[in-house]
């Protein structure tokens, strides 16, 4: 019989399929290449390709395709057969070097943020080779960048293969100038922490709102909810335990380590993460897992959301991004070791993240950010729109004793009480990997966990600010560290260093209940910046801090920047606009007739009762006739307020009328239908209920 690992990696060319399939001479060329970053040359692109090509046909696939991640956030591919005729006619399957390395898909329809003009609209797709190709269905996906015909990103792959490429730099010059000289490259690991609802795809077929936008924007909530917290953790429930089987045989045959899957907090919701890999492969293999959780559970009669807050009432999902560097030697940087503070190496790379985290806020809240996370950042569920760290007491009570050691622990400004001001918020944890589920971005042993990202995003922008950040705060480090001869020296610099960045941006470490109001008003104090929503985070790319800190590093040009910028705000937009418009429509359609049928049926009755209608009965002949006036109210004044808007061109500002102007009106609306919902009955209303959804799968 079949072991379940047998299939694992079977649909990927791995290095080790290249190795057993290509003569040696191109293969040492291949691994030159990748090592080098350079570009294959033309005879060895060619013997790649005919390999790949003979590999996947083996494996029953019939066409290939560029396989690349625009602007939008999701992946693009166009499918070409391998299929052509010879110059006699004869079919004859042909895939060359060429074919591999570079297309040229018709890119107009992609945004580009105004990067390129209509009649220059060809983009290019070049072999990412650090990725490897693998098959999904009969097609042959061979990872790509995506650039205009100037070589500007018109994706999210390139810029972070660049600030990969900025943090193996940064990381190897700190490393090897803290006398680590064996050190030749490093690479961030990531893993992507993937949250998710299942419900049963009936449903789902019946409510164009979830169809179209991915939540439901109206639906009172079930008699129960989360309370009893029952379904974390609970047995998984065997429909879906069939599903994630599945899924799992799936992302093995991919070569993706699915390693653990639970039930989440919320009904209905549930978990999968993979072992970390190297970040670029990790951020390719979530948009597969996405892909695939999406396609299994059509197979099973069940629809995946992705949303960051598909129900009102109970806890959205997220991405939770753990991330670390490693050395080619397989030491993880952010490792303590025995004795971390000793470990002088580990401190420097903790204290430059809490610089980088503290220099550069706003970015990571717009690196985390989506329309759909907007409901949830800051909900009281989820992490607070407020970016602070959480080390864990050990590491805390480390950076402490440093900070302290400088000769002011007799200085009262500079007491403990200052370093951790609020005690009584304070959590109590118990070691280095201990949990504080508020905060935003956690140090969990060997890791930071960014928890921001929204379940439906790609981790490739989250991840190229991290890498990017932490470059820029590591090379300010070994400046200060260059052309001291001594290594003792040195180490005492960088103790000295780290000291002074712990005086400098201790605001930023938090371990209370980042989900408090105290929180709220003590980061004010702090000077930590409170951005509300996802419109007003965009700002930042054009910022002159941010625009240094990309170009510097190479990770972005300032044309990049602001293209990236605008195409944000248009998504948004966009995207609210079919949130408005799938709104308007279903009350339109789906709420108003019922409420009239109702009210109808209530007339009757009571007419028919004559003098001795019930009480009862002309109450609710009265809320219909009430709720149908402010239905009807809400609805034109959501429809007015739209179509002011919709008229208003520049992004930025259209997009924070949506934001302030929209939202509340969006939500007025809600609340009403909402009430309705309660008091409607099947014979009337026949849109599935938060109940039906979150609790059919059990
Ligand atoms: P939890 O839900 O408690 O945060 P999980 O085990 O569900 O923990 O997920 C932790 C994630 O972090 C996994 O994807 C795991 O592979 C990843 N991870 C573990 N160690 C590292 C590391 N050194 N660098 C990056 N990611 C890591
Ligand atoms: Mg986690």
């Amino acid at each position: 019989m079949k072991t379940p690992y047998e299939d694992f990696g079977s649909m990927v060319f791995s290095e080790r399929e290249m190795e057993e399939r290509l003569p040696r001479p191109v293969y040492q060329s291949w691994k030159r290449t990748v090592v080098n970053e350079g570009t294959l040359d033309r005879v060895t692109a060619d013997a790649i390709a005919h390999a790949m090509k003979l590999w996947a046909i083996e494996k029953g696939a019939t066409h290939f395709t560029h396989w690349f991640q625009p602007l939008t956030g999701s992946t693009a591919e166009k499918h070409d057969t391998f299929l052509e005729p010879d110059s006699s006619g004869q079919p004859i399957a042909r895939f060359s070097g060429k074919m591999l390395i570079k297309g040229e898909p018709d890119a107009s329809s992609f945004p580009s943020g105004g990067l390129r003009a209509t009649f220059e609209a060809r983009g290019y797709t070049y072999w990412d080779l650090t990725s490897p190709a693998f098959i999904r269905d009969n097609v042959l996906c061979i990872p790509t960048i995506f650039v205009s015909y100037n070589g500007e990103a018109l994706d999210r792959k390139d810029p972070l293969l660049k600030s990969i490429k900025a943090i193996n730099d940064a990381s190897v010059r700190l490393v090897n100038l803290l006398g680590d000289k064996d050190v030749k490259t490093c690479h961030p690991s990531v893993g992507l922490e993937q949250e998710y609802f299942l419900i049963d795809r009936a449903y789902f077929d019946r409510r164009i709102d979830l169809r179209l936008t991915g939540r439901t924007l109206f639906g009172s909530s079930a008699p129960k909810r989360q309370e009893l917290d029952d379904h974390y953790f609970g047995s998984i429930p065997g429909r879906v335990a069939a599903f994630m089987k599945d899924v799992n045989e799936e992302l093995w045959k991919l070569g993706i380590y699915a390693k653990t899957e639970h039930n989440e907090v919320a009904p209905g919701q549930f978990e999968l993460a993979p072992v970390f890999s190297e970040a670029n492969i990790a951020v390719d293999q979530n948009q597969l897992t996405m892909d695939i959780l999406r396609k299994t559970a059509e197979k099973h009669g069940l629809a995946c959301l992705l949303h960051e807050k598909p129900f009102d009432g109970i806890n959205g999902s997220g991405k939770h991004n753990n991330y670390s560097i490693v050395t080619n030697d397989g030491q993880n940087l952010f490792s303590p070791g025995d004795k971390p503070a000793e470990n002088i190496r580990f401190l420097t790379f903790i204290c430059a993240f809490i610089k980088a985290v503290d220099t550069y806020p706003t970015l990571l809240r717009l690196s985390a950010s989506c329309t759909g996370n907007d409901h949830r950042l800051g909900a009281n569920e989820a992490p607070p729109a407020i970016i602070s760290i959480y080390l864990g007491s050990y590491i805390d009570s480390i950076l402490y004793s440093i900070y302290q050691d400088n000769g002011s622990a007799s200085d009262p400004s500079r007491s403990k009480g200052d370093f951790n001001p609020i005690t009584n918020l304070s959590y109590v944890p118990h070691d280095n990997s201990d949990r504080n589920r508020t905060s935003p971005v956690a140090f969990t042993g060997n890791k930071f966990e960014f928890r921001m990202v929204g379940s439906s995003m790609s981790a490739a922008f989250p991840n190229t600010v991290l890498n990017s950040i932490m470059a820029e705060s590591l090379n300010e480090i070994s400046s200060q560290l260059e052309g001291i001869k001594y290594i003792q020296d040195i180490r005492d610099k960088a103790l000295q260093i780290c000291r002074q960045i712990i005086h400098d941006h201790k605001r930023i470490l938090f371990s209370g209940d980042g989900y408090s109001d105290e929180w709220a008003k003590e980061a004010k104090r702090r000077g930590l910046p409170s951005v509300r929503s996802f419109i007003e985070s965009t700002r930042i790319l054009d910022d002159p801090k941010v625009v240094e800190l990309f170009t510097s590093l190479g990770v972005y040009s300032q044309v990049e920047l602001s293209a990236n910028r605008r195409i944000l705000e248009e998504l948004y937009i966009k995207k609210m606009g079919i949130e408005v418009r799938t709104m308007l429509q279903m009350t339109r359609k789906d709420v108003l007739p019922a409420m009239v049928a109702q009210l109808k049926f209530c007339s009757e009755a009571a007419n028919a009762a004559g003098k001795v209608c019930p009480a009862y009965l002309k109450n609710l002949q009265k809320s219909l006739s009430t709720l149908i006036d402010s239905v009807d109210e809400a609805y034109k004044d959501l429809e007015t307020t739209y179509e002011a808007i919709d008229t208003v061109t520049n992004p930025y500002a259209a997009g924070l009328e949506m934001y302030t102007k929209i939202n509340p009106k969006m939500d007025a609306l809600r609340r009403l239908i909402d009430k309705f919902e309660t008091i409607t009955t099947p014979d009337f209303y026949h849109l599935p209920l938060y109940e039906d959804m979150l609790f059919s799968l059990q």
